[in-house]
């Protein structure tokens, strides 16, 4: 556990709500059972249960929601989820949310999108690296962007991108503006699109447009795929061909064979596919199929908070279960530089990284 701890990480499919911690979540909540918002009680024991259902999950997001949506709560989820995932040796980062509008709280996608910033400005711990060095722009953001490794020992560094997350219950037109926030967001961070949401909701032809648009603005995009067995859609999503599948649980013979014709890198989550049933256990998980035959994958974490897991955990897993000796688990922690969505500036620096902490580790 201590060697996977240390290892170098790359996390491509973490969603900002599910990764809070419980701590904060119960204190956010006890604070919202102070006003009569919310009953603490019964919500204690929902932040705090084991094991949960797919649907159990988008109910628990429903919560969540209520308790970080308003511009500090996000602010602050945002420093504290960066730096737990840079403790534990991440060090690239994108991190995926739902841009919200909330009239009630006087909040509109972008200024959600503002408050993430401000979040990852507000990281102290560690230091943020926002731009690849050829992208920067004039904007005043104080995180310091720097390609330079090593420099600064003491503190640790991690490149972090944001990812907008369509929400399938999102119309045509708000999938669009989100797509927008995203081209206007460029420099400041947002490289990218994802598609998710409760995956028994709304059609594929819905968002369609907005990821077509994305696609011809020349923004990378990552799709949730294949959690429930949607026959039409999953054709419909390898048609479209994205630069990254989430999951990939629910596909038949010729999908597999069509997945893997294809290349498309696979964001895979262990954890979060057995808790919610995706997958019928660690053992009999695709990540085995698809690691035997050279599959691109990448692990990752999903919701560390929703599924009490880590990138480091999901490394472990994959060695417990399948086997892997430490030079196999570097190379698939290394592997993932090359699925990134950042430019290549970042990439050449993250693989000297790998290459450094190789002799150390391996
Ligand atoms: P947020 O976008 O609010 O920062 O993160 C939580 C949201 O991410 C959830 O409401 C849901 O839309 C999406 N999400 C998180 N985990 C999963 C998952 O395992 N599958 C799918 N399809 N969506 C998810």
């Amino acid at each position: 556990r201590e060697w996977c701890l240390a290892l170098p990480k790359v996390e491509l499919h973490a969603h900002l709500n599910g990764s809070v911690r419980d701590s904060t979540l119960l204190e956010l909540a006890k604070q919202l059972g102070d006003k009569g918002v919310i009953v603490f009680e019964d919500v204690k024991d929902v932040i705090m249960k084991n094991g949960r259902s797919l649907p159990e999950c988008f109910q628990l997001f429903e919560l969540y929601h209520i308790l970080t949506t308003d511009h500090d709560t996000v602010t602050r989820i945002t420093k504290e989820v960066v730096e737990d995932f840079a403790m534990e040796n991440v060090v690239y980062l994108e991190i995926r949310t739902t841009p919200k509008n909330n009239e009630a709280k006087g909040m509109t996608k972008q200024s959600y999108m503002n408050a993430v910033i401000k979040g990852l400005k507000a990281v102290e711990a560690v230091e943020v690296v926002l731009f690849d060095s050829n992208s920067r722009t004039d904007k005043p953001l104080t995180c310091a962007p720097s390609s330079e490794l090593g420099g600064d020992v003491s503190k640790k560094k991690i490149y972090v991108k944001l990812l907008l997350s369509i929400d399938r219950r999102e119309t045509t037109l708000a999938a669009l503006d989100t797509v927008n926030l995203a081209m206007e967001m460029k420099d400041q961070g947002v490289i990218g699109i994802d598609l998710s949401g409760n995956p028994v909701v709304g059609e594929w032809e819905t968002y369609l447009p907005a990821l077509e648009r994305a696609k011809q603005l020349g923004i990378p995009i990552t799709v949730h795929c294949g959690e429930v067995a949607n026959r039409k859609e999953i054709q419909a999503v390898l048609d479209f061909c994205p630069q990254r599948l989430g999951h990939v649980c629910c596909l038949n013979d010729d999908e597999w064979k069509k997945l893997k014709s294809l290349m498309i890198p696979v964001e895979i989550c262990l954890t979060s596919n057995v808790m919610t049933g995706g997958a019928p256990s660690l053992e009999l998980h695709h990540f085995a199929d698809l690691y035997n035959v050279k599959h691109p994958l990448s692990l990752c974490t999903d919701d560390s908070g929703l599924f009490s897991t880590s990138l480091s955990n999901e490394y472990y897993l994959v060695a417990s279960t399948f086997g892997l000796s430490k030079a196999e688990l570097f190379q698939l922690a290394q592997d993932a530089v090359e699925f990134v969505f950042a430019g290549d500036e970042v990439k050449k620096t993250l693989r000297e990284l790998f290459r450094r902490a190789e002799k150390e580790l391996t």
